[in-house]
């Protein structure tokens, strides 16, 4: 055995896990990692290169620490598509939300401190509480994937969490979370400790429903997360924010690393945010192609999620690691989150998602990897 991470003095928590590790692989069709399938507009790549040439001209100086710039544009996209006035000091960005994430944990979480999540739902939230020291708590789920309220409000006043995850619309199931739901979590959440409520809207530009933002009002405890990760269609650049009361935003930046956003970051973000619209409209497009999916895949036979989100989670496998690798040998990397009996596609282009269903039709008439009939299946 060669010299590994347990051989090392690394803490305790850390000792025998695996990193985040959605497989990268060389494939035709990658629908794994819920991004959006279009690159950027060419107008917009030329945007970026005159706005990064700017910021080029500074890079001898340290960035906008607080991005003021960014976080104001920021508020007025979320101001503009939600109908609910936020301003800069409601507005925070870091490195993809799931930097913007970090720092909550490091600020209300920590050693000592919990976190919960309802599961399955975003991998990250615990591997980050686990990063910081934070102590995590798996909640409940009906098996329909919605949240139990009464086992969630019975596991909140149990545990009282420091921090409290609702993911809408959730990942990797798809569906959103109703807004009764959230209302009743972060009332038991204030009688249990209180404890910030981090709602993670990472894909509501797909959500059929409006974004909780307005819930903002009057709610000191509650952050609403967000990235252009997705709708956006920016990955790589790698910007996340969130939209609080601005002493949450003051509190954040207690654990931010300073000049955490780059110049060239910042200045990319900017240069998108003035192509919204041509972004946006990309979002109409995959939703079509969401509830094509969802469509085709029932007409399959396949049992699918009610989708909120640009991927549709579908099913049920015996083993669902077994229908991966077989969509995979078809050329169609989808993704297994692990959820035993289901499997994630992420929306892509017309021409992608075809070839998915090509695949997974082909492979519905083999025998052994059936979906489980109709008869058979649980509400
Ligand atoms: C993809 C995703 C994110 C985005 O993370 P970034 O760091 O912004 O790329 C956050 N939350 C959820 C639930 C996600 O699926």
């Amino acid at each position: 055995m060669s010299f590994g991470i347990d051989d090392l003095p690394v803490r305790d928590e850390l000792r025998g896990k695996s990193p985040y590790g959605a497989p990268q692989l060389d494939v035709p069709v990658r629908l794994n990692t819920n991004e959006n399938p279009y690159p950027l507009p060419e107008p917009l790549v030329e945007r970026i290169a005159e706005r990064v040439r700017e910021a080029a001209r500074n890079l001898n100086r340290y960035p906008d620490r607080d991005a003021v710039e960014l976080r104001t544009r920021l508020a007025e996209y979320l101001t503009r598509t939600s109908g609910y006035t936020v301003d800069v000091t409601n507005v925070w960005a870091a490195n993809g939300s799931n930097e913007v994430i970090q720092q909550l944990l490091q600020t209300f979480g920590g050693p000592g401190r919990t976190a919960i999540g309802f599961e399955p739902s975003y991998s990250m939230h615990g591997l980050i509480a686990r990063g910081t020291g934070t102590g995590w708590i798996s909640g409940p789920r009906h098996d329909d994937f919605t949240i139990d309220l009464a086992a969630a409000e019975r596991a909140v006043a149990e545990h009282r969490p420091d921090v409290v995850f609702v993911t809408t619309p959730n990942n990797p199931t798809g569906n959103a979370v109703p807004r009764e739901t959230v209302l009743a979590l972060y009332e038991a959440a204030q009688a249990a400790k209180p404890s910030m409520v981090v709602v993670d809207e990472a894909y509501i530009e797909f959500s059929h429903g409006d974004s909780l933002l307005p819930l903002l009002e009057g709610r000191p405890n509650l952050v609403v997360s967000r990235t252009m990760s997705k709708a956006f269609g920016a990955a790589g650049l790698r910007l996340g924010y969130l939209a609080a009361h601005p002493a949450v935003v003051d509190a954040v930046q207690l654990v931010r690393l300073p000049y955490h956003l780059s110049a060239v970051t910042q200045a990319t973000a900017l240069a998108a945010l003035e192509h919204t619209d041509t972004l946006l409209g990309y979002v109409e497009q995959l939703k079509a192609e969401r509830d094509r999916l969802v469509a085709e895949l029932r007409a399959i036979g396949y049992e699918v999620t009610e989708s909120d989100a640009n991927f549709v989670q579908f099913g049920r496998f015996d083993d669902a690691h077994k229908m991966w690798r077989k969509i995979l040998d078809r050329g169609v990397l989808v993704r297994d989150n692990g959820v035993p009996g289901w499997l994630r596609v992420t929306a892509g282009t017309p021409a992608e998602n075809d070839a998915f269903l090509d695949a997974v039709r082909e492979l519905q008439s083999n025998v052994g990897d059936t979906p489980t009939p109709p008869e058979e299946q649980s509400a």
